[in-house]
């Protein structure tokens, strides 16, 4: 099924807080807001590094971790329902001090040393993830 009817609604530009987890602030500002559907995008810098490799044979994540301090080059998400709660899904890539590129699915703890967010809250159908037997991931039904 295809979902072409979603309109923006609020959009947000937040300076996220220096030390919380990147995940807990964007889940946070869903709640506080009460945004079920939207899109973000995240730049900044990081001062520990958690994410996951998706294990297609083994269906499930490799959580890889690395401290120091990143830029956040690039993250995108998306948050919709899981378990009738607002669920964030993010991919990150982080830069080293040498300029060398790694990342995957986001995890926590990746402490924020400072992130700016822009998130636009979308109107239309609700998406719901359910558990997808194909991939054994939870995707949107
Ligand atoms: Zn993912």
């Amino acid at each position: 099924m295809h979902r072409t009817d979603y309109a923006i609604q609020r959009t947000f530009l937040r300076t996220l807080p220096h030390g919380d987890d990147l995940l807990s602030a964007i889940e946070t500002l869903c709640r506080e807001e009460g945004i079920v559907l939207g899109t973000f995008s995240v730049i900044g810098a990081v001062a520990s590094a958690t994410y996951g490799y998706y294990d297609q044979q083994q269906r499930r994540y490799k959580k890889l971790e690395r401290d120091g301090a990143f830029e956040l080059i690039s993250c995108s998400g998306n948050v919709s329902i899981k378990d009738d709660n607002p669920f964030i899904h993010a991919h990150i890539l982080f830069g080293d001090e040498k300029g060398s590129c790694f990342g995957g699915h986001l995890m926590s703890p990746t402490k924020i040393f400072a992130a700016e967010l822009l998130l636009q809250e979308l109107d239309g159908e609700r998406l719901v993830r359910e558990h997808d037997e194909t991939t054994g991931l939870f995707l949107w039904k």
